[in-house]
């Protein structure tokens, strides 16, 4: 084999190994974002779908409110965003205008019990459940629609377990928790900035973001900390979504073997 010839070899031996790597290194990405993304502590099953595409659930609790509900509609509705209120049967009554709003706009309608008295509710799962239900029923009278997805005020965290998600299930329940904390309804007053820091800690599954804040007659800064966090989010690419009853549950790993909440 003379010099030429050497070279030509060592030239198209080399495009080769380049043509090897440059069709390997897309798999090798593949493979650390299924890794990156797996979910952590949750009921979440990834389907795939979140492995190539970003998610952000906006979701507002403890309302409706007259002021600040009105105010978070208003900036939904200039940003063309749908988000999700988990609303308290109790508060509905005397507001069932802003209920109708929500429900008009095309917002998801969840339920977070009908006093939010943590002693009532968490005596037993039949308190728990009707609670759920006469919310459902309220909301029901006013919109014609029965909704199924609910959250546990303060978290499902060590007060779902096997027994209590069969009988919601059995009841066609739903449950949601969150994996961003606003920290809004402790602290309605944190400043607009500490929310929006907030907002951008995700844990686990970083293409999917459930935001949890909330929409008491106290929360102005969450009113004004909303357009950051939207803009955050849009500009990192992600999706706004609604909460449906087609969304993958959502709720934190079991830590308790207690029977019943
Ligand atoms: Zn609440």
């Amino acid at each position: 084999m003379n010099f030429r010839k050497r070279n030509i070899l060592f030239v198209f031996t080399t495009i080769i190994i380049c043509c090897l790597f440059a069709s390997l290194s897309p798999k090798v990405n593949i493979k650390k974002n299924t890794q990156a993304f797996a979910p952590l502590n949750t009921s979440f099953k990834d389907s795939g779908d979140y492995k190539v595409s970003k998610y952000v659930y906006l979701t507002f609790d403890d309302g409706p409110t007259y002021v600040v509900t009105d105010a978070l509609l208003d900036a939904l509705k200039k940003e063309r965003i749908k988000a999700t209120f988990f609303v308290v049967g109790k508060e509905i009554i005397g507001r069932e205008i802003i209920l109708k709003r929500i429900y008009n706009e095309g917002h998801g309608i969840g339920l977070h019990t009908y006093s939010h008295n943590f002693k009532k509710i968490y005596r037993s799962t039949d308190e728990f459940v009707n609670e759920m239900k006469k919310t459902s029923k309220k909301i029901e009278e006013i919109t014609g629609t029965t909704p199924k997805i609910i959250r546990f005020p303060g978290g499902s965290s060590k007060r779902l377990n096997a027994f209590t998600l069969n009988d919601l299930h059995k009841n066609n329940f739903k449950v949601y928790d969150w994996n961003v904390n606003l920290c809004d309804g402790v602290n309605p007053n944190l400043s607009v900035s500490q929310l929006i820091k907030n907002s951008k800690i995700i844990k686990g599954n970083e293409n999917l973001a459930i935001i949890l804040m909330h929409c008491n007659s106290n929360n102005k800064n969450t009113v004004k900390a909303l357009p950051g966090i939207i803009k955050y989010y849009k500009d990192l690419g992600y999706e706004f979504r609604a909460i449906t009853e087609n969304t993958p549950e959502y709720y934190y790993k079991f830590k308790t073997k207690k029977t019943s909440l």
